[in-house]
């Protein structure tokens, strides 16, 4: 059997580890250096292309729980991003590069991995003796798209946004201060602090700003990743009830809290650049630089990257993959990651996982094993192969785990206990194997 990876992101990746470790053959093929797509600027694998966090590490938490499922199930890129962490709170946020180049090291360096260069075009296996994983994430090259639709049928575009990072000298920190919500953490996070006239003037500000013209097909923005601007336009106090949200933070000089707060998280250890927590936007740089140097901490902020608008694409999964994350049509064809519809850096590294070990036991002809439905990497799993009226993507979180069989009000009492089944099947499955 021949096994080829298209795609060396974090999905593409993870997928290689699994299979090698497994003591089979693998070709890794990425188009990087060739060719990259907007987003993507190193030449080595496994990049972050926007925020540098992983997100929280706590397992009351969505995303802290996959992560903790992914380090039982030898995860090689959540090994690596806990090797390259960098301070930000309850979170786990990483030093990219060094990511990147050690995720690269680590499969470089494996028996029975091959990494190669080339931009893929077809992806359908030719032969019995050939098994192919499509990972080519969201930015998929244009040169795949005929025989992706060709496969597809239908497959879907939309778009998601970016936010912009400043450098960390050009911060007020007269008016910025250091503390982690709730005090969760080491003080982490820079808190850019606004009064109640300021607030109403940046959302003015804000509301009215010039976006970059969208297309027809960019209209379609997912929920979980919404432009600040749009998110604003819904109200004056939405985003002071989401991002911007003062809850948990006190201005120790003062000792209140602000009426509004951004949160800037460090880009990399030294503290040298910071992203604006959660204002991936589509305004135009000039007005990204206007609007964002309104509030009073980033007055004379030097921004070194601004939001951009980005393609995200992905097919639809529940006709045509099955909980393997394996082609229902094409038995030797696997998909994961990003293109399958689950979101974001962990979810697209659980996919992988999955399509990796499912890839290694049809190599061996052994049976194909699903992931408990009662923990997060097998929830996923689940709703990208779940028939549905409108497929879209999905971040790990509760609500796709079955419910307790007794109606657990505090949530963070039921999240918890959800979090105890998930471990302990995931457990079971790790001795199983
Ligand atoms: C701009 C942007 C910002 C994002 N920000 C975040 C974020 O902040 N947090 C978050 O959790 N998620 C974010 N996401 C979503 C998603 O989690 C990441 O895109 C994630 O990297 C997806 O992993 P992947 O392995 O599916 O794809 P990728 O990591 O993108 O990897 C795909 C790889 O395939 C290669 N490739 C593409 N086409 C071909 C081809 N034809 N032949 C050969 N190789 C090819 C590419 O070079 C790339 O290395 C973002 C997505 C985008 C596009």
């Amino acid at each position: 059997m021949r096994v080829t990876v298209i795609g060396g992101g974090l999905a593409g990746c993870e997928a290689t580890y699994q299979i090698a470790k497994r003591g089979i053959d693998v070709i890794l093929i990425d188009a990087k250096p060739i060719v990259k797509s907007p987003a993507h600027k190193y030449d080595t694998l496994a990049e972050l292309v926007c925020s540098n966090s992983l997100k929280s590490n706590d397992i009351t938490v969505a995303s802290g729980l996959l992560k903790q499922e992914l380090r039982l199930l030898d995860s090689l890129l959540v090994r690596c991003a806990d090797s390259c962490r960098v301070p930000a709170g309850s979170a786990l946020a990483v030093q990219r590069e060094q990511f990147s180049v050690m995720v690269t090291q680590q499969l470089e360096n494996m028996p029975h991995v091959t990494v190669s260069h080339a931009i893929v075009k077809d992806f359908v296996p030719s032969s019995r003796d050939q098994i192919n994983i499509v990972a080519t994430g969201p930015l998929t090259l244009d040169d795949m798209l005929p025989s992706l639709r060709q496969f597809c049928g239908d497959f879907l575009h939309f778009y998601d946004a970016v936010a912009p990072i400043v450098t960390g000298e050009s911060i007020d920190y007269n008016s910025a201060f250091s503390q982690s919500r709730y005090d969760k953490g080491d003080a982490d996070y820079l808190n850019c602090p606004m009064n109640k006239d300021e607030f109403i003037n940046f959302w003015q500000q804000l509301t009215t700003a010039n976006t970059v013209p969208i297309k027809h097909y960019e209209n379609n923005v997912f929920e979980g990743c919404m432009p600040i601007e749009v998110m604003a336009s819904r109200g004056i106090d939405t985003i002071r009830y989401g991002m911007f949200k003062p809850v948990g933070l006190t201005d120790k000089r003062t000792g209140y809290r602000p009426y509004a707060v951004l949160q800037l998280r460090r880009e990399n250890t030294q503290g040298t650049l910071y992203n604006l927590v959660g204002c991936q936007t589509h305004l135009t740089f000039g007005d990204q630089k206007r609007v964002f140097s309104l509030i009073p901490a980033l007055a004379n902020a030097d921004f070194v990257r601004y939001g951009v608008m980005h393609r995200n694409t992905y097919i639809n999964s529940p006709t045509l993959l099955n909980q393997f994350y394996q082609s229902i049509t094409y038995p030797n064809l696997f998909f994961a990651g990003q293109l399958t519809g689950v979101e974001g850096y962990v979810e697209s590294i659980a996919s992988g996982l999955v399509a990796g070990i499912n890839v290694s036991r049809l190599v061996q002809s052994k049976r194909l094993t699903e992931m408990d439905n009662c923990t997060m990497i097998g929830a996923l799993a689940r709703h990208v192969s779940t028939p549905c009226v409108s497929y879209q993507p999905m971040n790990a979180n509760f609500g796709l785990l079955p419910p307790l069989a007794n109606n657990v009000r505090d949530k963070k009492v039921k999240y918890s206990m959800l979090a105890d089944i998930s471990l302990a099947r995931i457990k079971q499955y790790v001795d199983s194997m």
